[in-house]
C-alpha cells in the first residue's frame, strides 16, 4: 500500500504507478477526498518498499500482509480519511445503504410466462431486484439444469425474457454466470452478475467477470471461511471492480445426526465481514434453509444482525416448480418478509447509533 502525500502530483502518482508496473505488479489507484492510494496487486516480495517509500510524493509506504487489502476498511478509510461503507447503485437500488433491498424471483427460470407472472407478483410485493437462474449449477446431471443448457438460442431467449421482465416490472436483473464461456454473453442482458457459491474459488472466472464492470454477487462457498470469501473477492477489487455484493448463504452442517437445515446459517458472519470490509453483505435465507417454513424467520435474524438485504426464491405456485421447489415463498409470504424486516431494520438502526462498537 503507497499513500501518496496530500498534494501529490499527477506525474508523482503516474512516476509510482510506472515502477510498481516495471516490477511486474498491478496498481489500484484510489483516488479519495482525502488523499490518493495506491494498492499493489501481486507478489509484493518483487519491490523494495524503501524504495517506494523513498519516491517523489510518497508520504508512506506499507506492506499488508493480510490475504486481500483493497476491499478492507483499513484501505477505504486511507483514502476517504473516514470510515465508510460502499453503496452500490443499480439504477434507483441502492445496494448498502440506510435500507435492506430484496432480491426475489424462480430459483430456475422455466418460460416466460411463468417468469412475467413472477416478477409483477415480487414487484408488486416489494421487491427491488429480480433474480432467475438459466444456467444452473445441479447435483445431478440427470436434472433440470435451467435453459441456459438447452443451447444458445434457449440461453438467449431466457435472456432475453429476463432483461425484458425486468424494464418492464422496474427492477434490475440478475442471473449466476456458471462457467467462463458465459461471461460475454449473460454481461449483455442483466444488470448484475452472480457467481454461485460452487464457483467462489474460481479465480480466471472472478478476474472475468469482475472486468464487465458491472456489480457482482459473490455468494461464499459452503465450505470456505470468512478469510476465504474475503480473499477470493480480492481478485474481482483486483481488477478494479468494487462493486461486490457479499452473500452468505449457509456452510456445511456438521456432526453425524440429521441437521434439519440444508446448510447452516453462519450469521455472525455478517457483522464480521462488516467490520473487515466496507463491501455490502446480504444473506440468502433459501439455500441456507431449504425449507419454506423457515424463510421468514431466517430472514428477519438476517436483518436484525445487519445484512443489508435477503436473496429469496418465490413461485406462485412452488410445488410446481422445477427446481428447488422445497425452499420457495409465495409472492404474499414474501409480502409479510418485507414487511417485517423494514420495521426490524428501523429498530435496529436507531439503536446501533446509541451502542458503541467494540
Ligand atoms: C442460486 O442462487 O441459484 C444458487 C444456486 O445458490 P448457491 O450458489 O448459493 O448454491
Ligand atoms: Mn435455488
Amino acid at each position: 500500500m503507497i499513500i501518496m502525500e496530500k498534494d501529490a502530483t499527477q506525474e508523482q502518482i503516474k512516476y509510482v504507478v510506472d515502477e510498481v508496473k516495471k516490477h511486474g505488479l498491478r496498481a489500484d489507484i484510489s483516488r479519495g477526498e482525502f488523499r490518493t492510494i495506491i494498492g499493489l496487486v501481486g507478489d509484493e516480495s518483487r519491490i523494495s518498499f524503501a524504495h517506494l517509500a523513498a519516491l517523489p510524493g510518497v508520504k508512506e509506504a506499507r506492506m499488508v500482509e493480510t490475504p486481500y487489502k483493497l476491499i478492507s476498511r483499513e484501505y477505504s478509510e486511507l483514502f476517504e480519511g473516514k470510515d465508510e461503507s460502499h453503496v452500490i447503485e443499480v439504477g434507483d437500488v441502492k445496494i448498502g445503504g440506510d435500507e435492506p433491498v430484496f432480491i426475489a424471483g424462480p430459483c430456475a427460470i422455466e418460460s416466460k410466462a411463468q417468469l412475467f407472472r413472477i416478477a409483477e407478483e415480487v414487484k408488486r410485493a416489494g421487491a427491488h431486484v429480480l433474480r432467475g437462474g438459466i444456467f444452473k449449477p445441479r447435483s445431478s446431471v440427470h436434472s433440470f439444469q435451467g435453459l441456459g443448457s438447452l443451447g444458445s438460442e434457449e440461453a438467449t431467449e431466457a435472456l432475453t425474457w429476463l432483461h425484458d421482465a425486468g424494464q418492464r416490472f422496474g427492477m434490475p436483473v440478475i442471473t449466476e454466470v456458471r462457467g467462463e464461456s458465459q461471461v460475454d454473453l449473460i454481461a449483455e442482458y442483466v444488470d448484475i452478475l452472480q457467481i454461485g457459491a460452487r464457483n467462489m474459488y474460481h479465480q480466471d472466472m472472478l478476474s472475468r467477470i469482475a472486468r464487465k464492470g458491472k456489480p457482482v454477487l459473490f455468494k461464499r462457498h459452503f465450505g470456505a471461511s470468512v478469510e476465504e470469501l474475503l480473499s477470493f473477492s480480492e481478485y474481482i477489487a483486483a481488477e478494479g471492480n468494487k462493486d461486490i455484493i457479499l452473500c452468505e448463504r449457509g456452510i456445511v452442517p456438521v456432526g453425524k445426526g440429521k441437521s434439519y437445515t440444508r446448510y447452516t446459517l453462519d450469521l455472525a458472519a455478517v457483522p464480521v465481514v462488516q467490520k473487515e470490509t466496507y463491501l455490502p453483505i446480504i444473506v440468502d435465507p433459501s439455500h441456507a434453509a431449504g425449507r419454506r417454513d423457515l424463510i421468514y424467520s431466517m430472514s428477519c435474524a438476517a436483518i436484525a444482525i445487519g445484512a443489508s438485504g435477503l436473496v429469496i426464491e418465490v413461485h406462485y405456485n412452488p410445488a410446481e416448480a422445477l427446481v428447488d421447489a422445497q425452499q420457495m415463498i409465495t409472492p404474499s409470504e414474501l409480502g409479510r418478509v418485507i414487511e417485517t424486516c423494514k420495521q426490524i431494520n428501523r429498530v435496529v438502526a436507531a439503536g446501533k447509533k446509541k451502542v458503541i462498537a467494540a
